[in-house]
């Protein structure tokens, strides 16, 4: 049976990498896989994937109002598709998760979502919330934060190299993201002092 699953992270975790090698294993085995990827804050007319390691591969683009069933449909259509791969999941749409469940529960068709959970305000995305709601398997891509804990949440450096509080959900441009625990993310967002904390156990 498909299922919709949502490998979820903070940034930097290497969820591009683990996309791009999994469509590689299908494609290897002789298999076609659809490649997603949100086209909102990308100026080029061909989508594309890229990881850290170097992988690359084409990509369709996503934008608001898109009717992924159809898309994934045609493209169906035309070759058999036998995974579906959509990477920066965290901007889809409500209604483009509902779509992708129907591409699974309808179509028969897997598909493999990979985005961030929250924003650097430690609030979901609309794409992350929905499929945290209705994906049928979740799985958390682990990376560290400098302590050693696992790092949940993400901080986003400005130009001046401070933490921003405020601001867009997203920022383009030279902005630089740093994946922290929630510990460790309170105390760069100036929500908590860690000297109120001294004398705590484990404090
Ligand atoms: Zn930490």
């Amino acid at each position: 049976m498909a299922k919709l699953y949502f490998h979820y992270a903070t940034m930097n975790a290497g969820k591009s990498t683990m996309l791009l090698q999994a469509s590689y294993n299908y494609r290897e085995s002789g298999m076609h896989t659809l490649l997603l990827v949100a086209g909102h804050y990308r100026k080029e007319d061909q989508g594309y994937i890229s990881s850290r390691i170097g992988l690359e591969s084409d990509a369709d683009m996503f934008r608001d109002g898109d009717d992924l069933f159809e898309l994934v449909a045609e493209h169906h259509r035309h070759r058999p598709i036998h995974c579906v791969f959509v990477d920066e999941a965290q901007f889809l749409e409500d209604a483009q998760v509902w779509q992708l469940a129907r591409v699974v529960d309808r179509l028969d068709i897997p598909v493999m979502c990979y985005g961030l959970r929250t924003d650097f305000q430690g609030k979901l995305f609309s794409g992350s919330e929905a499929l945290l709601a209705i994906a049928d398997e979740l799985r958390e891509v682990r990376t560290i934060c400098p302590c050693g804990r696992k790092a949940t949440m993400v901080v986003r450096l400005g130009p001046d190299g401070k933490v921003a509080k405020q601001g867009d959900q997203v920022a383009i441009g030279k902005d630089v993201y740093r994946s922290l625990c929630r510990r460790h993310w309170e105390e760069e967002m100036g929500r908590v002092d860690p000297e109120d904390f001294i004398g705590f156990a484990g404090g």
